[in-house]
């Protein structure tokens, strides 16, 4: 490529940002960074009345927690195009509205809401459009003067695009091909509303063509609005600066058709934010990733496979792997499903590959909010021991607790089936031989398989029992490997403690 490429992430903070919304900010971090271009973060907020407080600062946390920052943008960088809201852009606009106006691509419309409803209801589906626009008060049905004369007192006007009628409108997307829509379907969208404020159209196409945009890749929802926008690039004079358009395909709920909601991560048990979210107006908290124990990375790399695949059966790529395979070619054309079970395995198996001391420092905080001070070096140990065995980071509080803390009460359901071992083991000789055990793993073994032996006990019944001793349940890491983390003072007094509550 041989200009600067320049791609932004443009949410409108309406809300908290969406797995979907995130993983089209990364797709446009990806192709940024293969070609060495610019990503920048735009913050579409023209429709003040839609902004939620704290929705663009959580934006940038996600960004930020996923590793996807922007070189510019806002709370990012210090690009050349500041600002980077477009409310703070606001009197950037109006001038190519008027622009248009004057070059007979656009018109005042002098409706008032009252005027507009009145038509709606006579005809629900009539269109502002160039069969019905000269039943309408706009500035094609006004003579001059009265036109000069509103303009000039405080009447409220918009500022419509004057379509042609029945044009076909002809663009090329980067993923779907050739698409062509022709105007008939479409209508004299408002550009620049009454307050003065742009419309997302006109302000999306201003921006990305003052911002020197190359790129523009964005999620399906807004392919019904790329005739306007290349219309509006076309009828402004900039169609050679034209971005190139791609359009991503929708995120599915993990069950039949429909872009993924909360309502489908609420049922099946699963986030659909990167972040902790709570809703400003009814504090209602909805977990992230995050909080539900999940890597940045495996969640960056699960994302990018939603969608998009390098060809081939490898799945498991670091941030600057991707960035080297990621190209638009091999975006999917069909929408995605969200599979819950892959973000699982993904998680499980990045958690796998952290150096211990990575995963100990990761856990850290939750185990010792939990069980109380913890020595580093026995975390790394612990973190070593389950580590495959993890799916999610907080599953060593939730399931390995027993790292941590002593058991104290053994379940009755549980002791019954180890009950057994109370006539047939004799405690004390059983502690003393553990207090013989060095530092290996088969001469454990083999010490209380011999031990079974000579004293006529099943070595599995044994083996049941010590387990049961030492985590309260029947599975879990290797005996020999419990007892050599847990230490052998410990050991036995689980045991014994376990031996007393039969
Ligand atoms: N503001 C739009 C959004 O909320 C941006 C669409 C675009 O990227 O052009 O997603």
């Amino acid at each position: 490529m041989s200009e600067k490429v320049r791609v932004r992430f443009a949410p409108s903070p309406t809300g908290p940002l969406h797995i979907g919304g995130v993983r089209t900010a990364l797709y446009n971090y990806l192709f940024a960074k293969k070609y060495n271009g610019d990503f920048i973060l735009r913050v579409e907020d023209t429709d003040q009345n839609r902004m939620v407080e704290g929705a663009e600062q959580y934006i940038v946390d996600c960004l930020k927690w996923l590793g996807i920052e922007p070189n510019e943008g806002v709370s990012f960088g210090d690009g050349s195009y500041t600002p980077y809201r477009q409310s703070e852009r606001k009197n950037s606009y109006r001038q190519y509205a008027e622009k248009l106006v004057e070059a007979g691509h656009a018109y005042y419309a002098f409706d008032s809401e009252a005027e507009l409803e009145q038509s709606k209801a006579a005809n629900p589906n009539a269109k502002y459009d160039a069969e019905t626009r000269e039943h309408f008060k706009n500035s094609l049905t006004l003579n001059k003067d009265e036109v000069t004369d509103l303009l000039k007192s405080d009447a409220h006007y918009v500022i419509r695009i004057k379509l042609r009628a029945n044009e076909d409108v002809k663009f090329y997307d980067e993923i779907r091909g050739w698409v062509t829509v022709n105007t008939s379907q479409m209508d004299d969208k408002v550009l620049l509303k009454s307050d003065g404020m742009p419309t997302y159209h006109l302000a999306n196409v201003c921006d990305d063509y003052v911002m020197k945009i190359t790129h523009v890749i964005r999620g399906e929802e807004w392919l019904p609005s790329a005739p306007l926008h290349v219309l509006l690039y076309r009828y402004s004079g900039w169609e050679n600066e034209m971005p190139k358009f791609a359009h991503l395909p929708l995120l599915l709920k993990p069950e039949g058709n429909g872009k993924l909601s909360k309502r489908d991560g609420d049922r099946l048990g699963f986030p659909v934010f990167l972040l902790e979210w709570t809703d400003p107006k009814t504090n209602e908290v909805s977990s992230g990733y995050k909080e539900k124990g999940y890597l940045p990375e495996a969640v960056l790399n699960m994302l990018a496979f939603l969608g998009w695949n390098p060809g081939g059966t490898q799945e498991i790529f670091s941030k600057e792997e991707l960035v080297d395979l990621f190209t638009i070619e091999h975006i999917h054309k069909a929408g995605a499903k969200f599979d819950f079970e892959k973000a699982k395995w993904f998680n499980a198996e990045y958690i796998k590959r952290l150096d211990d001391k990575v995963l100990a420092s990761l856990v850290k905080e939750d185990v010792e909010e939990k069980f109380g001070t913890v020595d580093t070096q026995y975390l790394c140990r612990a973190c070593r021991l389950v580590k495959e065995r993890l799916i999610f980071l907080n599953d060593i509080t939730s399931a390995y607790g027993y790292l941590f803390k002593t058991p104290a009460e053994y379940e009755e359901a549980i002791l019954f089936k180890v009950k057994n071992i109370k006539e047939i083991l004799i405690l004390d000789d059983f502690i003393q031989l553990i207090g013989t055990f060095y530092e290996k793993d088969e001469e454990i073994e083999n010490k209380i398989k011999e031990f079974a032996t000579t004293n006529a006990i099943k070595a599995g019944d044994l083996m049941k029992f010590i387990r049961v001793s030492l985590v309260g349940e029947f599975s879990g890491p290797a005996i020999p490997d419990l007892i050599l983390l847990l230490g052998k003072e410990e050991a036995a007094k689980r045991i014994r403690n376990c031996y007393d509550q039969i």
